[in-house]
């Protein structure tokens, strides 16, 4: 912050800081928690958005800090004005808060991106020639898919955190000596299982045998505290949307090299420190070698800053505190659960697994789709169906289940592929005791009474019919 924007910066940001509290023995304050919705058998109820796996409410704090800010808003890094010179330092300033956020190393850098999905897009664009990547098959879609043409070895779903790193371990071992670099992505936690992933192991069987890591941390960034120092991995991808800063940024951190010798993810300006024509026609550009190389075009001010609030209002309520209430909220949600014969939570590593706010699950002889919209109609109740963008791990999980599927389309297999969706149920920070209370009762009122209302399939999927 330059003593010439000091004043403005505090004046337009600090106060708003100071005015929504937070503590994390109660639900933090978000958005939306006072918004009813009709139920189909009548009347209104407060919604009880249980699907922060997909996308987290915003933070109290973070809107109020980006409503302060707002006013104040101006382009960064280019304009001459007050407010971009204002703005640049806030943008520089959330940038230094991430990186705190994140524990990272003096020497990386900390790239605002779009999404977790754009993040890793980004590092599989910067990979070195004739780089192997090595993901479980377990992985989200945007960490198993954006690697190009990169040779991938996709290993097989561990069923403990052991066997996930001996299998790291073996296929590592597998690579002929004197082979090119390698990377290795992996979830920090599971979006289907919640369960967590021993990071800090794999990243020492990756580094033992030559190879980098990356984190997917977009389900364990807004649960738990996340350190690059002392996980010791090469690079970290989180999500805004679902570190209650839905803006739409996210971030890429970590070492500079690859990214520094990579082409800029977009071209155009803020990329380029230097343009010039040549005397044969053409342009010579002379790339930035810090974050900007990578962050073409204007930035998303309000979206960073955004999540620069979020990184603070978390670190302020402090994360033991915050995994303690989540971990009841857990315990309360899987007891449930447990009570209901019908029920099946899925898991790879068991139940003694550490986890975060995801679970999900199947029910005998309901179609999940059907299930998941009774639990919307009937009780106000927000979950998720499908597969959750994690095909492969969905399927492992649901194996050789025979479930029933019900009525209300179950979707078309294609042949030899199962067709079963499961459940998922997911929340964090903000989630309060009534909205684990009555998703619990109303699995329990489901499976024992059925649904109340009819439902019928509307593009494949179900709705209450008129
Ligand atoms: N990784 C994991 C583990 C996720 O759960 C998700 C989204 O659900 C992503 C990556 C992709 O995040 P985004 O859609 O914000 O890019």
């Amino acid at each position: 912050m330059s003593a010439y924007t000091d004043t403005a910066a505090t004046a337009c940001c600090t106060e708003a800081t100071a005015a929504t509290s937070v503590t994390a023995a109660e639900p933090l304050p978000v958005l939306g928690r006072d918004v009813t919705v009709p139920l189909v058998t009548g009347g209104e109820v407060a919604y009880a958005a249980l699907d922060y796996a997909a996308s987290a409410p915003a933070l109290q704090r973070v809107w109020d800090d980006v409503a302060a800010y707002a006013p104040y808003y101006g382009s960064v890094h280019r304009g001459a004005g007050y407010l971009s010179q204002l703005s640049t330092d806030l943008f520089e300033q959330s940038r230094a808060t991430v990186a705190g956020f994140l524990d990272c190393r003096s020497s990386d850098q900390v790239i605002f991106t779009r999404s977790t999905t754009d993040s890793l897009n980004l590092l599989a664009r910067a990979l070195p020639a004739d780089c192997r990547v090595f993901v479980f098959e377990t992985e989200h879609h945007a960490s198993l898919l954006p690697w190009g043409d990169a040779q991938v070895t996709y290993l097989d779903a561990p069923r403990t955190p052991a066997e996930a790193v001996a299998t790291l371990e073996r296929a590592l071992a597998d690579r002929e000596p004197g082979e090119g670099p390698a990377l290795v992505c992996v979830t920090g936690a599971s979006n289907v299982t919640g369960e967590i992933w021993p990071v800090k192991e794999l990243a020492a069987a990756a580094h033992a045998h030559g190879a980098r890591i990356v984190l997917d941390a977009a389900q364990l960034a807004p649960h738990h505290a996340v350190s690059v120092q002392d996980l010791d991995v090469d690079w970290v991808a989180f999500s805004g949307h679902k570190l209650y800063a839905p803006f739409g940024s996210g971030v890429l951190a970590g070492r500079a090299d690859w990214l520094q010798q990579a082409d800029p993810y977009l071209a155009g300006g803020g990329a380029s420190r230097k343009v010039a024509r040549r005397e044969d026609g053409g342009v010579d550009v002379e790339w930035h070698t810090t974050a900007a190389r990578h962050e073409a075009g204007s930035p998303n001010v309000i979206g960073v800053y955004a999540i620069a609030s979020a990184c603070r209002t978390l670190t302020e309520a402090g994360f033991d505190t915050l995994v303690a209430r989540e971990q009841q909220l857990i315990d309360t949600v899987r007891a449930g659960l447990a009570d209901v014969p019908e029920v099946r939570i899925l898991s790879l590593f068991g139940d003694d697994a550490p986890r975060v706010g995801v679970i999900s699950f199947v029910v005998d002889g309901w179609n999940s789709s059907h299930f998941a919209a009774a639990l919307s109609a009937e009780y106000g109740i927000g979950v998720r169906d499908g597969l959750f963008c994690a095909h492969p791990l969905v399927r492992t999980l649901l194996g050789g289940e025979s479930q029933e599927p019900g009525e209300c389309g179950a979707p078309e297999a294609a042949p030899g592929e199962r067709s079963l969706n499961a459940i998922r149920v997911s929340f964090g920070a903000g989630t309060p005791d009534e909205h684990v209370d009555r998703f619990v009762r109303a699995v329990r009122e489901l499976v024992a009474d059925g649904a109340k209302w009819q439902y019928r399939t509307e593009d494949g999927r179900c709705v209450p019919a008129v």
